[in-house]
């Protein structure tokens, strides 16, 4: 039977890095940590006591674990928020030690927090400040806008800049949800003065819309809807 190959530490990549994914000593929260510069130094993912027999009989999948992988000596002894760590959790091969299930990625938020500044920020597209204004002047005439097809990497940006520049004109703050790939971005105060109306419309127009009988007839709503692709810059 060829036997079943061994699984090794369990990290996740960041910025070029494999992070090891972490526990502290009765905590639930799963944390990072990062390998030492001189990697014989550190300490290593799981405690030689964790690699006894009589410890890994209660634990059957340790022994899908590269005992040597996960001996060596190259952890840091603090996690990325500076907590002192009991052991690495498990990954795919199942658990590693009766304290703790598999982990796939971080929870503390003070960790996710610090790995999201490794990231370096997107650079901006050209074509936002144009999106972005577009869809400010919507919020400020109607109080409603989504936005279609932005690249993932601009998504925050934009809301960022869509917020600013409704401040700016109105005064008013707004509020953007970012769901299946669509912003949706509100002004309540804007659109609150015209909620009747677009509720009035879209109720007369329903009977006619479900029947597909009069098209002319479909509610003469504002126009909301921006679609990122339309604004290509040169
Ligand atoms: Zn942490």
């Amino acid at each position: 039977m060829a036997k079943e190959t061994l699984h090794g530490v369990n990290t996740i990549p960041v910025a070029g890095q494999a992070l090891l994914l972490t526990t502290t000593s009765g905590g639930t929260a799963i944390h990072l940590v990062r390998p030492v510069e001189n990697d014989t130094r550190g300490r290593p993912a799981v405690h030689d006591f964790h690699l006894e027999p009589e410890f890994t009989e209660r634990v059957p999948t340790a022994s899908r674990y590269d005992t040597a992988a996960l001996s060596e000596p190259r952890w840091s002894e603090v996690t990325l928020c500076g907590r002192t760590w009991s052991v690495m959790v498990g990954g795919e091969a199942g658990p590693v030690t009766k304290y703790c299930d598999p982990a796939f990625a971080p929870s503390c938020s003070r960790c996710m927090a610090i790995i999201d500044k490794l990231f370096p920020a997107p650079e901006v597209d050209a074509r936002l400040p144009l999106v972005a204004q577009l869809v400010a002047q919507l919020l400020v005439e109607h109080g409603l806008a989504q936005i279609y097809h932005v690249p993932g990497d601009q998504v925050s940006a934009l809301r960022k800049e869509i917020r600013r520049r409704v401040r700016d004109l109105s005064g008013h703050p707004i509020k953007t949800n970012y769901v299946g790939g669509v912003i949706h971005a509100e002004c309540e105060p804007v659109y609150e003065i015209h909620a009747m109306t677009y509720q009035r419309a879209a109720v007369e127009a329903l009977p006619s819309f479900l029947t597909g009988s009069d098209e002319s007839a479909l509610p003469s709503l504002p126009d909301w809807n921006v679609y990122w692709g339309n604004w290509a810059v040169s």
